[in-house]
């Protein structure tokens, strides 16, 4: 029997508690069953963690709509759970795509500094493709279509144009704080602020 829970997301930390991840409570459960992972829980103000059997004792006294249920068994879905080895969840790339690059740039074009909707927004490519220049990270810019347009198939500096920054291939911890304003948890908010005070520090 399948319900909804499954699929709730649940922020994964690394065994420094960084988070690192967000996964599925499938995902979550799974790693859980295994003893990969242990669930964190803010019970009365002190972090605790828990294993599948304690996880387990615990889910009886949640109610229904927290939990997975099968015919043997309910179990509560997480919200958070912590790693306990490195390397049991690949770290993914985060991928190139015109979302992500729009995400990394913050919705604003490299070269005016104009902060638009994703819609009125371009890829530029620093290279230009005709020059040989890749579509990679460290290659393609958020662009407003004027400055796409002034730049076309130019070096940028070749006509007085410069990049806000240098483009770079994203962290995936910058991701998961980019998206603070759709965390679904209270419970999260601690360790995406951490998140974001070491992005921030990082740069
Ligand atoms: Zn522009």
């Amino acid at each position: 029997m399948m319900n909804s829970a499954l699929n709730r997301p649940v922020l994964v930390l690394n065994r420094l508690w960084q988070a690192v991840s967000v996964c599925s409570a499938r995902r979550a459960l799974s790693l859980l069953y295994l003893g990969h992972a242990e669930v964190v829980d803010n019970a009365g103000g002190a972090y605790a963690t828990l294993d599948f059997m304690e996880w387990n004792d615990f889910s009886r006294h949640a109610d229904d709509e927290e939990c997975f249920h099968t015919i043997n068994f309910k179990i509560r879905v997480p919200q958070i759970i912590v790693l306990l080895l490195f390397d049991k969840m690949p770290r993914k790339e985060v991928k190139l795509t015109r979302n992500n690059i729009f995400e990394r740039d913050r919705y604003t074009c490299q070269y005016c500094g104009r902060r638009l909707e994703r819609k009125d927004l371009n890829i530029d490519h620093v290279i230009p493709r005709d020059r040989g220049g890749r579509t990679t990270w460290e290659n393609v810019v958020t662009s407003c279509v004027p400055c796409n347009t002034r730049k076309s198939n130019h070096l940028a500096h070749q006509i007085g144009m410069t990049l806000l920054r240098k483009p770079r291939k994203p962290k995936l911890r910058t991701f998961i704080n980019i998206s603070l304003s759709t965390v679904p948890h209270d419970s999260w908010k601690h360790f995406l602020d951490l998140a974001y005070w070491n992005v921030e520090l990082s740069d």
